[in-house]
């Protein structure tokens, strides 16, 4: 009996001393059309608040800047782009275009930011969400023909020169993690380790909570909750597209926001796709690209941006892995059964 209570006491020494309570601070602000939380582990209040508010005014004005409709950079680019003369663009928008094009190409035009015209033509441009009807087909198939890419625009050390008046940019499915690694390392030179950049469930962490490993959750894209989780490790991002965030039902069949370029309509063979590296801006628009690559194709164009830790849901609700992420993700009860381990990685 004795024994047992000296065990029992020695355990709790020892959990005792390994558990060094950490300081969380967390705050939320509204920007970029989703909820933004900023999480520090075991910094001061004082610097954190700091931090935050500095966040919130970068926020804002990456907000106006890249907004592809509304007064600011990004939106004087697109009127400018019609005239198909040289103009000059800003360097944070010219850094971005040539990102966002070496990725468009990489995936072989899956990620297509030169689709501005059909995501308005969609209504999936304005704040609220459209409740159809979808557009014609005629609609459509006229933009289609008049192929906006990222290739009609060539950029030189100053000026931007387009041949493709159809060309509108929307640079929806990158920038939310263009601008999420441009906090994180903002937080990195001002000496900040341990901290979680999240837009709406995309995000950034660095560091750790104390001595524990940051823990991720990533939802289920048809039910409440969790469907599993990944530690983080050191500095990653884990970003996810989906079809069920911005969505209108219309005579029964589901139209969401993320289009397949070469069809006109929104990719319809996936449910959600979440990619985990190091950068955020990279794993934002490798998520929409492989999204729309869907089913077929995701395993080849994933080879091709280099990723190698892809989770894809389809619509019947398997779940394709590669054998990297399989080995990380800790799944919720139940889920493991509908798991498809992918062949092409090895
Ligand atoms: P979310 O912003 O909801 O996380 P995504 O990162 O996948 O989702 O971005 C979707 C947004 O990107 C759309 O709202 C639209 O503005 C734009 N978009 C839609 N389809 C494409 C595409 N194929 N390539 C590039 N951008 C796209
Ligand atoms: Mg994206």
């Amino acid at each position: 009996m004795k024994q047992l209570l000296i065990l029992i006491l020695l355990t709790a020494a020892l959990s005792c001393s390994r558990e060094k309570p950490v300081v969380v601070f967390e705050e939320t602000m509204f920007v970029m059309g989703t909820m933004v939380s900023i999480t520090f582990a075991g910094l001061e209040e004082k610097k954190a608040q700091k931090l935050f508010h500095d966040l919130l005014t970068d926020f804002n004005y990456m907000q106006a800047a890249w907004n592809p409709w509304k007064p600011g950079s990004l939106a004087r680019v697109n009127k400018l782009l019609a005239s198909q003369e040289p103009f000059s663009i800003d360097p944070e928008i010219r850094k971005m275009i040539l990102q966002a094009s070496e990725l468009s190409t990489q995936s072989d035009g899956y990620f297509n930011p030169a689709i501005g015209k059909l995501v308005k033509l969609w209504q999936f441009n304005q704040d609220e969400m459209p409740s159809g009807p979808p557009p014609s087909k005629d609609a459509i198939g006229e933009l289609l023909a008049s192929k906006p890419e990222m290739a009609n625009l060539q950029i030189n050390a100053l000026n931007l020169i387009n041949n493709n008046p159809a060309v509108i940019l929307d640079l929806g499915a990158f920038a939310k993690g263009y601008g999420v690694d441009k906090a994180v390392d903002y937080l990195l030179s001002q000496g900040v380790e341990n901290a979680i950049v999240n837009a709406g469930g995309d995000l950034r962490a660095i560091g750790k909570k104390g001595d524990k490993h940051w823990m991720i959750g990533i939802r289920d894209p048809r039910a409440a909750g969790i469907l599993a989780g990944i530690e983080i490790h050191g500095d990653e991002s884990v970003f996810t597209s989906g079809d069920y965030e911005r969505y209108y039902e219309y005579q029964g069949k589901r139209y969401h926001h993320i289009i397949n370029p070469k069809t006109g309509y929104p990719a319809s063979t996936v449910r959600s796709v979440t990619v985990v590296h190091q950068s955020a801006a990279i794993a934002d628009a490798a998520a929409t690209a492989l999204f729309v690559a869907g089913a077929k194709d995701w395993e080849r164009i994933a080879k091709k941006m280099q990723l190698d830790q892809v989770m894809l849901i389809d619509s019947e609700g398997l779940i394709h892995l590669t054998p990297k992420i399989h080995a990380r993700l800790q799944f919720e009860p139940g889920a493991e059964k509908n798991i498809r381990l992918s062949k092409a990685f090895q």
